[in-house]
C-alpha cells in the first residue's frame, strides 16, 4: 500500500478547491489526488484533470459530466468521469480515498460530507452549511465512522489549534470562545444607505478572496452566523459559550478562553491555506505557502462590538441554537434563497436577514432523526423562503 494520503476534493473548481491543490502541489512526496469534483466549470475541472490524473472525477450534472468525458478523452486522459449527485458521496466513501475535502457550498454538500463521516474519512470540513444542515445527527456519524474530523474555517481551526488533541479535555478546559470576525465590507458603511448595496459591492470582502455566497454572507454577517452555530457543534459548547468580536485586520483567526481565564488566540496572515495545510497534515505541520507574518509592520489590532444595527442577522444563530432541533437547517436553507435571491437582483441586501428571520419563525421543524428527514426539512424552508420572497 503507498504512503502517501490518497486525496479526494470535492468542490475542487472553488476558492477552497483550488487552495487545497495549491498546498498539495508543494508536497508530492505527502499526497496524493484520487478524486475531483465540480458544479458548471467543466474547463476548470478538465484542466484539474490533466494536471492532477486522478482516479474519479465528479460532476453532479449529466450533460456538464458528459461534455467532460468528451474533452478528457481527446486529450487522453484515463480519469474516470462519474456522474449524478450520489457519485460525489460514493467517491467520498471510495476505499482508495483516505482524506475529504467537503469544499462543496451551500447543503449540496451534506450527503457527502456524511458519506465521508461514515466511511471514517480524515474529513477536512469547509463546508459550513453541511454541519449547519446536519447538526447532532452529522456529528454522530463522524463518531460512529471512526472520522477524523479538521475543521478548515479558519476561525474553527484557530480554536482546534488553540486546544489540546484528546478532545475529552475540552469541555473541562473551556470557558468560552471568541470568534473573530472582520465585519466584511460594510463595517462602517452608513446602516441607512445599505439597501443599495450591489452584489460586486457585497463580494468585494476587504481581507479574504472567497466564492460568492461566503462573500455575501460575510457583508451580512450571516457567515458569522453559520459559524456559532458550527462552533456549537464542532467543539459541543452551549451557545452562550460562544460570542463574537469584530477585528477588522483578520490576523487573529479566534480565541479560546479558558477556565481560569487564560486566553489562547491563534495568529498568522489572512490566507487559507494555513487552515488547509494543518487539515491535510495534523498533527504535524507542513509549509503552506502563506507569507509569514510581521508583526512589525502589521497595523495595530482593534477590536469593536457587532453592532445589531448593522448586521441584524448575526442574533439569529443564537435564536435558532435555542429553538427546537432542526431550526439551524431552517435558518440556513431561508438564507441560501435570500443569498441567491440576492445575487440575482430579487431581494435587496438589507432584506436578506428580514426573509432567514420570518423562516425561521414560520416553520416548525419536527423530525430531524436521519439525513432524508433533514433534506426533506431543508426543502421546506427553501419552498417557504421562494414564498415569502
Ligand atoms: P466557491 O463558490 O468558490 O466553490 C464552490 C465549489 O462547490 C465549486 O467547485 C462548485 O463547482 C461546487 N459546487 C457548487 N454547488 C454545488 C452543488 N450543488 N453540488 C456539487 N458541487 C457544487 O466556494 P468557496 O468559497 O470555495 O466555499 C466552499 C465552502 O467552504 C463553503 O461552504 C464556504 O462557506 C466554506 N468556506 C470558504 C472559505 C473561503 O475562504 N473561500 C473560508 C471558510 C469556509
Ligand atoms: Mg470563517
Amino acid at each position: 500500500m503507498s504512503s502517501l494520503q490518497r486525496v479526494c476534493v470535492l468542490g475542487s473548481t472553488g476558492s477552497i478547491g483550488v487552495n487545497t491543490l495549491d498546498v498539495i502541489a508543494r508536497h508530492p512526496d505527502r499526497y496524493e489526488v484520487v478524486a475531483l469534483s465540480a458544479m458548471s466549470r467543466v474547463d476548470a475541472l478538465a484542466a484539474q484533470c490533466l494536471t492532477w490524473r486522478p482516479r474519479f472525477a465528479v460532476m453532479p450534472d449529466r450533460a456538464a459530466a458528459a461534455q467532460l468525458r468528451a474533452q478528457l478523452r481527446e486529450a487522453g486522459c484515463a480519469t474516470e468521469v462519474l456522474d449524478g449527485a450520489e457519485a460525489l458521496a460514493e467517491v467520498a466513501a471510495h476505499p482508495e480515498v483516505d482524506t475529504v475535502m467537503a469544499a462543496i457550498v451551500g447543503a449540496a454538500g451534506l450527503a457527502p460530507a456524511m458519506a465521508a463521516a461514515r466511511a471514517g474519512k480524515r474529513l477536512l470540513l469547509a463546508n459550513k452549511e453541511a454541519i449547519v444542515l446536519g447538526g447532532a445527527l452529522f456529528m454522530r456519524a463522524v463518531e460512529e465512522g471512526g472520522a477524523t474530523l479538521l475543521p478548515i474555517d479558519s476561525e474553527h481551526s484557530a480554536i482546534f489549534q488553540c486546544l489540546p488533541e484528546d478532545r475529552s479535555t475540552w469541555h473541562a478546559r473551556i470557558d468560552h470562545i471568541v470568534l473573530t470576525a472582520s465585519g466584511g465590507p460594510f463595517r462602517t458603511r452608513d446602516p441607512a444607505t445599505l439597501g443599495d448595496v450591489t452584489p460586486d459591492q457585497a463580494c468585494a470582502h476587504p481581507n479574504w478572496v472567497m466564492g460568492r455566497k461566503i462573500s455575501v454572507d460575510s457583508a451580512t454577517m450571516m457567515n458569522k452566523a453559520l459559524e456559532v452555530i458550527e462552533a456549537r457543534w464542532l467543539f459541543g459548547l452551549a451557545p452562550e459559550q460562544i460570542k463574537v468580536l469584530i477585528h477588522p485586520q483578520s490576523i487573529i483567526h479566534s480565541m479560546v478562553v479558558c477556565r481560569d481565564q487564560s486566553v489562547l488566540a491563534q495568529l498568522g496572515t489572512p490566507d487559507m491555506r494555513v487552515p488547509i495545510a494543518y487539515g491535510l497534515s495534523f498533527p504535524e505541520r507542513v509549509e503552506s505557502g502563506a507569507s509569514r507574518l510581521d508583526l512589525l509592520s502589521t497595523p495595530a489590532l482593534s477590536f469593536e462590538e457587532a453592532d445589531e444595527r448593522r448586521f441584524p442577522g448575526l442574533h439569529l444563530s443564537w435564536q435558532a441554537l435555542r429553538a427546537a432541533e432542526g431550526s439551524t437547517a431552517v435558518l440556513n436553507a431561508a438564507n441560501e434563497v435570500a443569498v441567491e435571491a440576492f445575487l440575482s437582483g430579487r431581494l435587496r441586501f438589507d432584506r436578506i436577514h428580514a426573509l432567514n428571520r420570518a423562516c425561521l419563525d414560520s416553520i416548525v421543524p419536527g423530525d430531524c432523526g436521519s439525513i432524508e428527514a433533514l433534506l426533506d426539512l431543508d426543502a421546506r424552508a427553501r419552498t417557504k423562503a421562494r414564498e415569502l420572497l
